[in-house]
């Protein structure tokens, strides 16, 4: 069975590093708010181009400490509106719901699953404060065209760059465009820790300081609290992880970027449509993600020839219970998205003759 990620090779590639930096901090007996945290803030800074990085717990917190720190700094108001994709991942819409602030849902861009600069300009209500772009699937969204919304129209910028680390255009990277980004280092990430963690990129000083506030108990000061907080911290030991990954991160990028290659010249299927990738460099390829209107066929066929894939996601944020107040809105390009979107295996680790044995399996497909 090829499997569809297989953490395990992910990081035995980089395991002597990795025991030796967790040694490090085993013996150093400081766990907490440390060096490591220090030094991976500034690292991950420098290769996004940003002058602040904050660890926090995951990803989920980045953006809900984000929003709650624009709130703390007068620029929120509970019920304020929050322009996000209806197709991303649930995570970007409960940060945005845990504020109190309301999601807009617009409709994505069937082509490239981002969101759709013309949809974020028609959402605009004189509630508006924030756009919230997501890098579904590792490629940046329509950052330019974005910026000069949100310039157009004063709005602030957070971007969800949980699946985007390194993706860029023009050199410029994810987490860098908009006025904070937040950063998901879940394992399966492409900048995965060994465990959850986070983090929010940001140039801007005061933000940066309120966030990290935020995350410690609302303290700027041991026991001087100007917030109520909540306790969202990134640990040194995961903070050691992540800077060995870092250092490989960029090779990493590569060998998925050759696998989405390999993909893309061999899949020639007539009911499959290929991810769009608009240049080199805008996409990381954390998830191949593929379109058939087939696509519950193909997997059960893929399945019972050893080839493990999944689907991001199968249920939209408004078919899901938790916000079962959007049932009866309609979202035809979202619902075709999670009909028709399979994803097949991607990762650093897996071999050129595993992806080849994909291809033609994919293009011996038969269907109904
Ligand atoms: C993974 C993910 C998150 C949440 O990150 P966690 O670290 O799992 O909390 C948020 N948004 C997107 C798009 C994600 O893929």
């Amino acid at each position: 069975m090829t499997p569809f990620l297989d953490l395990k090779t992910t990081n035995a590639q980089y395991r002597d590093e990795l025991v030796a930096a967790a040694t490090r901090v085993i013996d150093s007996g400081w766990y907490v708010q440390g060096t490591e945290v220090k030094a991976f803030e500034q690292e991950f800074s420098a290769y996004c181009a940003t002058k602040h990085t904050i660890g926090v717990a995951n990803g989920l917190d980045a953006l809900t400490l984000t929003l709650r720190a624009w709130k703390e700094m007068g620029k929120l108001q509970e019920g304020d509106e929050v322009i996000v994709p209806a197709n991303t991942y649930i995570a970007s819409i409960l940060a945005i719901t845990e504020n109190r602030l309301v999601p807009v849902l617009v409709e994505p861009d069937l082509v490239t699953y981002n969101l759709c600069p013309k949809n974020v300009e028609a959402a605009i209500t004189e509630k508006t404060r924030v756009i919230l772009p997501v890098h579904l699937y590792g490629q940046l969204a329509d950052m330019p065209a974005i910026m000069a919304i949100a310039k157009r129209h004063s709005l602030l910028v957070l971007e969800d760059s949980a699946q985007a680390h390194g993706a860029s255009i023009n050199g410029k990277k994810a987490g860098s465009w908009g006025d904070a980004s937040g950063f998901s280092f879940y394992p399966g990430k492409n900048l995965g820790a060994l465990g959850d963690a986070g983090a929010v990129t940001t140039s801007d000083d005061e933000l940066a300081q309120v966030i990290r506030a935020l995350g410690n108990y609302g303290s700027h000061k041991k026991y001087e609290n100007l917030y109520q907080g909540v306790n969202s911290r990134l640990d040194e030991i995961q903070a050691a992880m992540l800077r060995v990954k870092l250092r490989h991160i960029d090779k990493d990028i590569a060998a998925r970027r050759a696998v989405a290659k390999a993909y893309i010249e061999g899949i020639n299927h007539p009911s499959i449509t290929l991810p769009d990738w608009q240049n080199e460099q805008s996409h990381v390829f954390h998830l191949f993600v593929i379109r058939t209107n087939q696509r519950n066929e193909l997997q059960q066929y893929l399945l019972d020839h050893d080839v493990q894939s999944l689907i991001h996601y199968p249920l939209p944020p408004h078919k899901q219970h938790a916000y079962s107040q959007w049932e009866t809105l309609n979202y035809p390009i979202t619902e075709i998205i999670h009909d028709q979107v399979l994803s097949l295996p991607i990762s650093p680790v897996i071999t050129t003759k595993q992806t080849l044995d994909i291809v033609t399996k994919i293009n011996l497909f038969k269907g109904n």
